[in-house]
This record gives structure tokens, C-alpha cells and sequence, in this order.
């Protein structure tokens, strides 16, 4: 069977989910006779090479950059896979989106998170470099952005559960997971 070639990348995410994938242990093995990594945090690969056939989203969006990646790896994968509870519903970061009091949200959490007598900044400095991402005005998850195929819930899903689908999709079918594999509570 020829390999199928994957991708993988960290938007507003941990790497959680990416440790998570390395959790299959010595099934890595398995896996990379089955698969060959292109761009990806694991191999520290930066730009496609070519065509993938299936890509994993960890995280959300929460900056243009974020926007960006997701959308190329769209662009060139035939399968979008969003992994973890961040690519689903935004995780941690999307609790900026609950603040909301004033006019300007987004002053109000840069105003919280880098202003306030908890945070030792003297001058009160927003970090403004401009090679800095500019921060969106919300997070959004990544079926706000793109089309998703599949999404893989968890924060971070397990190995296990990461693997049984990895599974399926190298061989074109969908995943069926079972429900412990998903179940969290
Ligand atoms: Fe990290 Fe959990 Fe988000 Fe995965 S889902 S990136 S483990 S916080």
C-alpha cells in the first residue's frame, strides 16, 4: 500500500495534542509504515513539499497567522482533521471571548492580561513588535475558518484514540470511534 503522506501544525494550542500522537509509543513504528510526515512540528518541516493526503489541526485561531496556516494546510490536504478540543471549540484561549464589557474587547483582555498591579510591567507596555501575529478580535475555531472532515475530541484525545483513527483514514475510511475512546467525563 502506498504511504499516505501527512501534516500536522499547532495553532493556538499547547502541543498537548502533538505529545499525545507520540503516546502511541512504539506504534510510531507501525505508523511510519503506513505514513511519511511533510510539514510539521515533528519534523520540524516548515513548508509543504507537496500535496498531503490527510492534515491534523491542533489549536484554533486566535491570530491572523493562525488563519493563515490553517487555510494552507486546506489548501493542501485532502483530508482536514481537527485534533483536540482547541481546533473544536477553541479550548483555554477562546475564554477571551467571554469578555465583553466595554467597547473594545480585545483592549479590555490586553488591558488584563498585561496591565494590571498582578503583572509586573511597569510602563504598562501592550507588546506591540510588528513581527508580532495581530491578535483577531475573537478566537474561532477551525470549522469558523474552513471545512473540517473530522474532528477527534479530546484534550488532549489519546494516543490510543489518535492512533484508531489514523487508522482508518490511511486505509480511506472513516473513523468510528468507540465511544470509551471518546468519553471524558
Ligand atoms: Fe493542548 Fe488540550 Fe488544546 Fe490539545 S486540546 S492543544 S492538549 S489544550
Amino acid at each position: 500500500m502506498k504511504k499516505k503522506r501527512i501534516a500536522t501544525t499547532s495553532l493556538a494550542g499547547c502541543f498537548g495534542c502533538h505529545m499525545s500522537l507520540l503516546d502511541i509509543d512504539e506504534r510510531i513504528f507501525d505508523l511510519l509504515e503506513l505514513v511519511e510526515f511533510d510539514r510539521s512540528p515533528l519534523n520540524d518541516l516548515k513548508k509543504f513539499t507537496r500535496r498531503c493526503d490527510i492534515g491534523l489541526i491542533e489549536g484554533g485561531c486566535c491570530n491572523e497567522e493562525n488563519v493563515h496556516v490553517l487555510r494552507e494546510f486546506r489548501q493542501n490536504c485532502d483530508i482536514l482533521v481537527a485534533v483536540g478540543q482547541c481546533a473544536m471549540m477553541g479550548g483555554l484561549p477562546v475564554m477571551r471571548n467571554a469578555i465583553m464589557h466595554s467597547d473594545d474587547p480585545l483592549r479590555e483582555c490586553l488591558d488584563e492580561a498585561f496591565c494590571t498591579p498582578k503583572v509586573l510591567n511597569p510602563e504598562n507596555q501592550i507588546p506591540n513588535d510588528p513581527a508580532l501575529p495581530l491578535l483577531l478580535d475573537k478566537v474561532y475555531t477551525c470549522v469558523d475558518v474552513v471545512k473540517i472532515d473530522y474532528q477527534i475530541p479530546g484534550c488532549p484525545p489519546s494516543g490510543e484514540t489518535i492512533w484508531r483513527a489514523l487508522n482508518a483514514l490511511v486505509k480511506n475510511e472513516a473513523p468510528a470511534l468507540e465511544y470509551d475512546l471518546i468519553k471524558y467525563d
